[in-house]
């Protein structure tokens, strides 16, 4: 039964398992080595034996007198070294308590020396034996010892390569992922009870890493991350393996009961530093993620997509060490689902509609135009706000392709509007990605003029402020847009960026505070205080000053008195769609002349 094997024990008898099956090659070589021993040593007979539960296997033997591939284990000469732990030998054994009875030695083919040196695996476990015998007596010298055990050394090296090609890190030479799946599986036998923890380590940042990889070259980074990998194991004062799973990454399978829990791996891990050269080093922030399983519950695909969706989880939150969370694995899995889901809407799948909200002047109290948003209708999952589904779009090409529908539904709009003798401008919003691409504003350009419409009935609110400043391609494709006549708001004013410097860095014409800036503009003092200077200082500086978010006649009000020029928020309306819009514009404009 192997329920109640140690991690070793069955990491030994995997190994043996390894060795007992015909493998042509390796044999081959085996079996050169088992000759060159005899022949080097001046004893007849060489092979290698290996013991498993009841049975001693001979392989690659080099003359043996009787053709015997394998016997019952206890008439196994070999046993005697395994439980030695060491070489031993027999100069004659028929006088020797310990092999006199043994039916090869009483009886033909009349074994009477041996000599077996133990075969171990890098874990230091013994996996088979070198043997030498002989049908006559023999010395042995101190040197033939010695020579053995120099054999015995080759052999059990070559069998750990043979077996680890493919299975090591040629950076690091740790064993790599496909081992650590191996050992994981290794660990599923039927009616295991043992629970383990599969932990993985991130010790690099990758752009970092490109970035040191640039200027000083592969060979830097490499020698950082055998560092790593030493440190790692050294702070953390395990003895179990350590494998590395990516660039960076490593991992280790502990038992789930270990003595470190993670939280304490906080000290461990804070404060460790890599040489970059003999003057630099840099300090690694070490993530760490862990799952806890039962060998035989999970299969270890899921078992390390588990430990790395923790890690990912540690990471992105900033946090040393996270375990494995099922209800933020679910959502990680819902937003690829929701990525997954959204490509056929962009392409005529019904779902998919713009929702538009008035834009009104404070002055008179006429519309100034429209904010087009984003709706998307789910079968399944219901109507999903652009906060859930445009950060996922933005990792990927589909966000250009959801701007592109934008522009187009909201030109169509327009061009049905003004049709009907509606002439409200409408802005969309785009972000730095949008701003970035080479042609965007020509497309624009080109898709307006198709319409026979004005660039002035189409507004771009622009979103990400503090990214598309630190992109020139953006801070271009803005001024690309301003010089083709389109209107430009700059979006969610105050929230973030505080150096407001860099107004004058972009070519704007309206600036849209912010909700969170005046939500509590009637109820707290400093907060209008901060509004009226804003406002001061916008105006000062010649922008169309615009509030977002106003829910009540109070605040729409203050702005007035504070010279806000226009507002947009529930308190007139809230976003709708264009024929319900269309509703609210004739009952608006009849109320307000
Ligand atoms: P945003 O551009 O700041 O849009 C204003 C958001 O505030 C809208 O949320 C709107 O429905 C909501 N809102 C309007 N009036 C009020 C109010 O009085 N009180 C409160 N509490 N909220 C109000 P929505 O439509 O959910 O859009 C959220 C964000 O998603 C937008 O913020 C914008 O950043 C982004 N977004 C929406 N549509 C698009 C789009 O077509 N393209 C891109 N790139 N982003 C979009
Ligand atoms: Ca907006
Ligand atoms: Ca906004």
């Amino acid at each position: 039964m192997l329920t109640n094997l140690s991690h070793d024990e069955k990491k030994r008898l995997a190994a043996i398992e390894l060795l007992k099956a015909d493998e042509h090659d390796r044999d081959e070589i085996l079996g050169r080595m088992t000759r060159l021993t005899g022949k080097t040593l001046g004893i007849a007979t060489s092979f290698i034996a290996i013991l498993d539960g009841d049975t001693q296997y001979l392989k690659a033997p080099y003359a043996l007198p009787a053709p015997v591939t394998e016997t019952r284990r206890e008439d196994a000469f070999c046993l005697t070294a395994v439980a030695a732990d060491d070489i031993t030998v027999c100069a004659d054994m028929r006088l020797d308590p310990r092999f006199r009875d043994n039916p090869f030695v009483r009886g033909a083919p009349y074994v009477r020396f041996y000599a077996g040196a133990p075969l171990r695996s890098r874990d230091g476990v013994i996996i088979g034996t070198l043997c030498l015998i002989d049908i006559q007596p023999r010395l042995f010298t101190s040197e033939q010892i010695a020579t053995l055990r120099i054999m015995a050394g080759l052999v059990s090296a070559f069998l750990e390569a043979w077996h680890n090609i493919g299975y090591i890190d040629a950076v690091t030479l740790l064993p790599n992922r496909q081992r650590l799946m191996n050992d994981l599986r290794l660990l599923q036998t039927p009616g295991a009870v043992r629970r383990y923890r599969l932990m993985l380590f991130d010790c690099i940042d990758m752009p970092f890493a490109y970035e040191i990889a640039r200027s000083l070259g592969m060979t830097v980074v490499e020698d950082m991350l055998r560092d790593m990998a030493t440190l790692l194991r050294l702070k953390l004062e395990w003895h179990d393996t350590l494998y590395s799973v990516a660039t960076g990454r490593y991992a280790v399978i502990m038992d789930d009961d270990s003595p470190i829990p993670p939280a304490e791996l906080n000290d461990h891990l804070a404060g460790l530093s890599a040489h970059i050269n003999t003057q630099i080093n840099i300090d690694l922030h070490i993530s760490a993620g862990y799952v806890g399983f039962a060998p035989g519950e999970l299969d270890p695909t899921e078992i390390l997509r588990r430990a790395v969706s923790a890690l990912h989880d540690a990471i992105g939150r900033k946090k040393r060490v996270m375990a494995y969370d099922a209800a933020s694995d679910a959502r990680q899995k819902e937003d690829f689902r929701l990525l997954n889901d959204f490509y056929p809407y962009l392409h005529g799948k019904p779902g998919l509609y713009l929702v538009f909200q008035p834009k009104i002047a404070l002055r008179n109290g006429r519309v100034t135009g429209l904010e087009a948003l984003i709706r998307w209708q789910h079968p399944a999952l219901g109507n999903i706000t652009p906060d859930r589904f445009i950060p996922l779009l933005e990792k990927t090409t589909l966000m250009a392709a959801l701007t592109d529908w934008v522009i187009n539904a909201a030109l169509d709009q327009v061009k049905q509007w003004s049709a009907k003798g509606i002439h409200l401008p409408v802005s969309i919003n785009v972000g730095v990605s949008d701003l970035s691409r080479p042609h965007f504003a020509d497309a624009l350009a080109e898709k307006i003029t198709a319409r026979g419409l004005p660039p002035a009935l189409l507004g771009i609110e622009c979103l990400e402020t503090e990214r598309v400043l630190e992109s020139a391609e953006a801070l271009h494709g803005l001024e690309r847009l301003k010089q083709r006549g389109f209107t430009i708001s700059l979006d969610d004013f105050g929230t973030g960026y505080s150096n407001i410097g860099y107004l004058r860095k972009m070519p704007l014409d309206i600036i849209k505070l912010d909700r969170s800036l005046i939500k509590t503009l009637t109820t707290d003092k400093a907060s209008h205080t901060i509004v009226s200077h804003v406002i001061s200082m916008l105006k000062a500086l010649d922008y169309t000053v615009l509030a977002e978010g106003v829910e009540d006649a109070g605040t729409f009000t203050s702005l007035r008195a504070l010279g806000c020029d226009e507002v947009q928020g529930f308190y007139h309306s809230p976003p709708l769609t264009a024929a319900h819009l269309e509703t609210w514009l004739g009952h608006y404009q009849t109320a307000h002349g």
